[in-house]
């Protein structure tokens, strides 16, 4: 029923679904495609149609949540090397309608969902160009996606925003690429 995805790892669920139960070591996945969110802006760093690559942890309570944490982790090193300064908020996603701003609270509240901030264009409003979140059950129940004793499995993913960690390299580094430092040349093998 997705036409235009505004995220990679919503394809993962019920592709699963139609496999039968999963194993208890979890499944992982690696996935990326072009997403879409209709959030007209002006801003560079927001667009209607951007790349996204995102990891994907289908397993137990307690393996989703191992591998976000992981993956907050991973991710800072990942910027680190990037020469990105960088720091990880507490963040919620955007819900519409009524009880939108109960949703995002309690999303907060339970730590579920956070992002990677880089000053992009200013250091008021840092640019999330990863996020790292916990869906807990959600998409388990809402795809009847089960372990091999019939319990509900978690799911976990770390997104990354591929045009807004260019965006922040040129940012940080100048367009000018023979003059970024040879350690972010390294990390990136150019
Ligand atoms: P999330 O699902 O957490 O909102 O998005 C995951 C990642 O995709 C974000 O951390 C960000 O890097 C990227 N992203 C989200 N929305 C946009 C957007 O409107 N434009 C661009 N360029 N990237 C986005
Ligand atoms: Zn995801």
């Amino acid at each position: 029923d997705l036409v235009l995805t505004p995220a990679a790892c919503y394809h993962i669920y019920p592709l699963v679904a139609t496999r039968g139960r999963i194993p208890a070591t979890g499944l992982l996945f690696d996935v990326a495609c072009d997403c879409f969110r209709h959030e007209p802006s002006q801003n560079v760093d927001r667009l209607q149609s951007f790349r996204m690559r995102e990891y994907v942890c289908l397993g137990s309570p307690q393996q989703a949540s191992d591998f976000r944490d992981g993956w907050i982790k991973r991710g800072q090193e990942i910027a680190d090397r990037l020469g990105l300064k960088h720091s990880i908020a507490p963040a919620s996603d955007p819900f519409f309608g009524r009880a939108a701003k109960l949703m995002a609270d309690s999303q907060i509240e339970q730590a579920l969902k956070f992002e990677l901030l880089v000053a992009v264009r200013s250091h008021e409003q840092p640019t999330a160009c990863m996020s790292f979140n916990c869906h807990r059950d959600h998409f388990g129940t809402k795809w009847k996606l089960r372990d091999k004793a019939g319990d509900v499995i978690h799911t976990a993913c770390a997104a990354f925003g591929m045009d807004r960690l260019a965006l922040a390299i040129f940012a940080a580094h100048g367009t000018d690429i023979r003059s970024w430092p040879q350690s972010v040349r390294e990390a990136l093998l150019i």
